[in-house]
């Protein structure tokens, strides 16, 4: 059976150039990058030249990255580290449709004391800034705010978002784990003080992240011990996760401009083929700003689930809501605050594709999934009575 994955929002497969660049981490030069001993001290620069690396590609000062474990290692230290280090300040803002990474330890804070405020998004999943400059007081320690968002791939306005922070005096942290890789981010010209990165979502291993810190921002370390990455994060370095993730960016810089238009041509056409053979589907999300790879598409009146299951049976891996947070059947908390009706939430599936997807996969899943929706269609109690295969164009709903 052909395995086509198009989950490359939840991880994605680690490129060759970078297995390459990490194995003789893994074999041959294993010493210690904090050891005295050259053997070890040799690791040294090569973890020097991966900072520069990622520095690279966000247009930033390699002394401003800090390698951590993950992307939810880098949200927490970021979000966690700032507070730290203003303790006059109570006040977080956030967003409505933030992964668990950091909505949970913002929740997690605002019940040790800190107000939060989780600002709405509309129906196209889009924040009003107006509202947000409004929320902002002398009191608001931190924003933060997700550069584009996993499950449907809206990517928020992350230039005006961070200008209007910096005016108005707070920190501002964004998730960046969905955006590296994808966007070309400019970290010269957007003022953000803090970005999280993980080094799985952009063809990079598991296991290792990056927290961007701009100079002069002060952040208290979350793990404590030795003094590896300039006493910013204890623990010895993780020198084939942290070369890895060098390479990662750097093929990243490389491949994004070429890739990025090729990915978004094969996910248009996977959309708009769907919406024209499936009635009742919709997409979610705003359509003039997205990941040019993520399409989240809801097929009302049917079970995500039992897309899924049939999606698998052909080798077609997709997701419903968020990869980290399966296992519960508790309907996409992104999807909600956009307001998008109980019988479309349900029903949503999300596509996310990667330079190594074909068009002959592409093909492979427009051929399948009009028929899997309309089999479900057929024995769903909720579908409305009009025969699924019959129904009229204007009872289709892009939502786009
Ligand atoms: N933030 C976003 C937007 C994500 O999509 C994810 C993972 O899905 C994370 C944070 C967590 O990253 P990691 O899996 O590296 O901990």
């Amino acid at each position: 059976m052909k395995n086509v994955y198009l989950d490359n929002n939840a991880t994605t497969r680690v490129a060759d150039e970078v297995i390459e660049a990490m194995m003789p981490f893994l074999t041959e030069f294993y010493g210690n990058a904090s050891s005295m001993h050259s053997f070890g001290g040799r690791m040294r620069h090569k973890i020097d030249t991966a900072r520069a690396q990622v520095a690279e590609l966000i247009h930033c000062d390699p002394s401003e990255i800090i390698f951590t474990s993950c992307g939810t290692e880098s949200d927490n230290t970021a979000i966690r580290g700032a507070l730290a280090r203003c303790p006059d300040k109570r006040h977080i803002i956030t967003t409505r449709v933030e992964h668990p990474a950091v909505q949970t330890t913002v929740r997690q804070l605002q019940k040790q004391g800190y107000r939060l405020t989780e600002l709405p998004v509309d129906s196209l999943g889009r924040l009003d800034l107006e509202q947000l400059a409004e929320t902002i007081d002398e009191d608001t320690a931190l924003v933060t705010i997700m550069y584009a968002n996993n499950e449907t791939g809206v990517v928020f306005p992350i230039d005006r978002i961070a200008a209007l922070v910096k005016q108005n005096g707070s920190l501002f942290h964004t998730d960046a784990v969905q955006a590296v890789g994808k966007l070309p981010i400019d970290l010269s010209r957007i003022p953000i003080d803090l970005m999280s990165i993980s080094g799985h979502k952009l063809h990079g291993p598991k296991g290792v992240g990056v927290l961007y810190v701009r100079r002069g921002t002060s952040v208290a370390p979350q793990l404590v011990g030795g003094h590896q990455e300039s006493g910013r994060r204890a623990g010895t370095e993780n020198v084939p996760g942290i070369v890895a993730m060098g390479k990662a960016c750097e093929l990243a810089r490389t491949y994004m401009n070429e890739e990025n238009e090729r990915v978004r041509q094969m996910r248009d056409r996977l959309e708009t083929s769907i919406l024209k053979r499936c009635p009742n589907a919709r997409i979610n999300g705003d359509a003039d700003s997205r990941l040019p790879n993520t399409t989240n598409i809801s097929f009302e009146y049917i079970e995500g689930e039992a897309i899924l299951l049939l999606l698998d049976q052909l080798g077609i891996d997709a997701s419903s809501g968020s990869a980290c947070t399966s296992g519960s059947l508790e309907p996409s908390h992104v999807l909600r605050a956009m307001g998008i009706p109980f019988t479309a939430v349900h029903g949503s599936i999300r596509f996310s594709l990667s330079r190594y997807n074909t068009d002959e996969e592409i093909d492979y899943v427009i051929d399948h999934v009009p028929n899997i929706i309309n089999r479900l269609r057929q024995i769903s109690p909720f579908t409305p009575q009009k025969d699924a295969t019959t129904a009229a164009p204007q009872d289709r709903t892009p939502g786009l």
